[in-house]
């Protein structure tokens, strides 16, 4: 039996005079996706997206998994194809969803005729439809108001769709229509939540990772990747830097108060992913900081970072509790990865007492301790390594 798979548009069906662009965006995310099971052919239609696998042999429930991680999709469901003809679609209907209906209590069905010429009204589609599935299928009952299955029956100009319940797709806004940002990216549970966040709404994913060997080892590093890996998979091609952050780690060890460590690593992180998102086009910073959560995203400390970041900053787990960020890390299959023990730069030379009602004041006098900040800002930016994620 030929099958396809029905796209519903999200938000995006809103979006006036943008939406066709929009759908080609989603289009071409859904075709990097895909790409790597075999040929299939997209075709766009009021607010559906036809996705047909162009091969028989092609996976489609793997198709179907990575289609529910494609920000932009509402609803997603596999389809049977058949011809039009009342008959075959009675038949195709029962063959396709015989098991199913078997297995629930009550069902009802839905028609859609695009084909006005068919000769059998929307109704009556249902009628016979559903009269030729609950005289096959024993114990099933209609429900018309909160039916377990809804099987929809569409006639289109070639030929009739058959399908049961939808899924629920990922939602948001396809990755490319909200513009491109750099995710700052620890190894923690947090910011890899942050990007998803954004991505969500739109946003392509840059991200910079702050590295201090000899003190972070290689496997805090691979540990980014794989994290990074996983929003991939929602987000699309993400263009990961990392920064040897090393020699400025020392020189804030070195020269700055101690209770400064935090904000002032934190103010040389903001100025070195700025430069870097500035010249890779990007238009905010995203952090996975979260008000409260430690000394250094206080109030005070944030208005400190901020101070220096050439570009917006979207904090998008900023209003979230622990235990908010920890279950969408959980869906996103992040947690298991973020919860590895190892050294993330933040927590080499941590102060024993942090200064929470930091001023910018205060945060620029233990910036200019470093009388080769400039230098080392720029050393710390031309070493930034490229790995492409996803
Ligand atoms: P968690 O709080 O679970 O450890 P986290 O590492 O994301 O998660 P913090 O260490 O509190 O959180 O850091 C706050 C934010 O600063 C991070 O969310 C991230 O955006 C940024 N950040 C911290 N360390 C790094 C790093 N090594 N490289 C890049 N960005 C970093
Ligand atoms: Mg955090």
């Amino acid at each position: 039996m030929k099958e396809i798979i029905l796209i519903k548009n999200g938000e995006l069906a809103l979006k006036g005079l943008n939406r066709s662009s929009f759908e080609d965006m989603m289009i071409k995310n859904m075709r990097h996706r895909l790409s790597s099971l075999g040929a299939f052919r997209y075709e766009k239609s009021q607010s559906t997206i036809t996705v047909i696998p162009e091969d028989e042999n092609i996976d489609l429930d793997e198709a179907v998994s990575r289609l529910l991680k494609v920000f932009g999709i509402a609803a997603l469901s596999r389809a049977a194809v058949c011809e039009k003809d009342i008959d075959v679609i009675r038949n195709t209907a029962l063959e396709y969803l015989g098991e199913a209906l078997s297995e629930v209590r009550t069902f009802k069905v839905e028609a859609k005729r695009a084909d006005k010429k068919f000769p059998f009204t929307s109704p009556q589609i249902c009628e016979e439809i559903g009269g030729w599935l609950l005289e096959h299928t024993p114990g099933l009952r209609v429900d018309v108001h909160n039916p377990d299955l809804t099987v929809t029956v569409e006639v289109r100009e070639k030929s009739a769709f058959i399908r049961g319940n939808q899924l629920h797709g990922a939602g948001g806004m396809p990755v490319g229509s909200g513009g491109n940002a750099c995710l700052l990216i620890s190894g923690g549970i947090d910011s890899p939540v942050a990007g998803w966040m954004m991505a969500k709404r739109g946003v392509r994913l840059n991200a910079v990772h702050f590295a201090s060997p000899p003190y972070t080892s290689e496997l805090a590093e691979k540990k980014v990747h794989e994290l990074l890996g996983k929003v991939s998979e929602y987000a699309g091609r993400i263009r990961l830097f990392t920064v040897s952050f090393t020699e400025l780690q020392e020189a804030i060890r070195d020269y700055c108060p101690e209770e400064m460590f935090t904000i002032t690593m934190r103010r040389f992180m903001m100025q070195i992913a700025g430069a870097i998102a500035i010249r890779e086009n990007c238009g905010a910073l995203i952090t996975g900081e979260s008000l409260g959560q430690v000394a250094s995203q206080t109030l005070h400390a944030l208005g400190c970072t901020d101070e220096c970041a050439p570009l917006p900053v979207f904090r998008p787990c900023i209003g979230m509790d622990k235990n908010e960020i920890v279950e969408i890390s959980r869906k996103i299959d992040t947690f298991e990865i973020s919860i590895r023990p190892y050294e993330d730069c933040c927590t080499v030379f941590t102060p024993k007492h942090p200064r929470t009602r930091a001023t910018v004041e205060l945060a620029r006098q233990a910036e200019y301790k470093i009388e080769n900040r400039e230098e080392l800002i720029q050393r710390a930016i031309d070493s930034a390594v490229l790995k492409i994620i996803g």
